[in-house]
């Protein structure tokens, strides 16, 4: 099997609100906020057996959208490729995590098509039916987070994640909500994007614990690894970071003690093939994991739920939200949660398939 074509299509789909992370000079968005708007290419991989491999480069940055450089960069490495050369054609892929990404899924759907087997076959199987998800809340007004959590909760949601780190009378106040609103059993960790300086740190986790925490997630500036193993040793609720194709960034995380929890994904890591590597220097070390988002659509979902399915080390909630925060999607069957759980797709490859029409909604024009 060998790829003979590409084709990068540029989609774009509103999020059901404004969402909002912490960062330096930010304010809690007013109620009346526009939804914001995600951009997204689908890469479309042909072969010389008339098979298709579906990839998707999620939520990019629409002045990052130069779709003909990026297709012709692809080209060049996949036309005439096997796409079972994984090891080799990662070795000649570095156009950004979220197109290597996108090229990594349509090789192992391809794989998965060719042999009639579902993409996690190729790396661990099916440890896993269902995937546990959290429900992210950003930063958004109390009344606003009180909704949205009495909504997600009647949906069936039990783990969540709350975006922190603007104002912590306002993490607060927003806390107590979800706690109340999701009962005593919700799982509930928190984000704040690196937006605290380490004592900062230390004391608004140490104020924010009493609500019951399952783990922070990037409390201070993730480059800081010594200071991010000091917060840990200050409290008591463990600590996430995100981690992705840099090995050697995984391995100084590790020896310097300073996480309890990798946040993994195909996007930061740049596919399945390579963030399989992350999630075994995790197990290696005992840290528990769990699958971050850059929030897909339909293909990016499908890649991370093969890499969660097969992955036994994902013990943690995973972010994958796609699915409920944008407003539409393109496959023919899209992805449903089932009390907060996404199902492990079965089919061939990747298991899903794109419906024209609905890619035609959402294509820009
Ligand atoms: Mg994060």
């Amino acid at each position: 099997m060998k790829i003979v074509g590409i084709r990068l299509t540029p989609l774009s789909v509103l999020r059901s609100y404004h969402t909002i992370v912490a960062a330096p000079k930010r304010s809690i968005p007013p109620a009346d906020a526009p939804p914001t708007r995600s951009f997204f290419g689908l890469l479309e991989a042909y072969a010389d057996n008339g098979l298709l491999g579906l990839g998707e480069v999620s939520d990019v940055e629409q002045s990052d959208l130069d779709l003909d450089a990026t297709r012709r960069k692809i080209e060049d490495v996949l036309l005439g490729a096997d796409p079972f050369d994984l090891e080799r054609l990662n070795g000649r892929l570095s156009l950004g995590n979220l197109v290597d990404c996108a090229v990594d899924s349509a090789l192992y759907d391809l794989q998965g098509k060719a042999l009639g087997v579902p993409a996690h076959a190729f790396v661990g199987g099916r440890y896993r039916d269902r995937v546990l998800v959290s429900w992210v809340v950003y930063i958004r007004r109390p009344d606003l987070v009180e909704q949205e959590m009495e909504e997600m909760v009647g949906r069936g949601f039990r783990a969540f994640k709350l975006k922190v780190g603007l104002d912590v009378d306002h993490d607060d106040a927003c806390l107590e909500i979800m706690r109340a609103v999701g009962g005593p059993s919700a799982q509930i960790k928190l984000d704040a994007s690196g937006n605290w300086a380490v004592d900062q740190a230390i004391a608004n986790i140490r104020r924010l614990e009493r609500h019951g925490l399952q783990g922070v997630e990037t409390p201070t500036n993730p480059r800081d690894v010594a200071g991010m193993a000091r917060v840990r040793q200050s409290v008591g609720v463990p600590i996430i970071e995100h981690v992705g194709r840099n090995l050697a960034y995984a391995l100084d995380l590790i020896r310097q003690n300073a996480v309890d929890v990798f946040n993994v994904a195909t996007v930061s890591s740049g596919g399945i093939f390579r963030a399989k590597k992350v999630l075994a220097l995790a197990e290696a070390a005992g840290i528990h994991c769990l699958l971050g988002s850059t929030v897909e659509l339909g293909v990016g979902t499908a890649a991370q739920l093969h890499l969660a399915a097969s992955s036994a080390v994902v013990t943690y909630p995973s972010d994958l939200i796609g699915p409920a925060m944008y407003v539409d999607d393109y496959l023919s069957q899209p992805f449903a949660y089932e009390a907060g759980d996404l199902p492990v797709p079965t089919g061939p490859g990747l298991g899903v398939a794109v419906d024209p029409e609905r890619l035609a909604r959402l294509r820009m024009t």
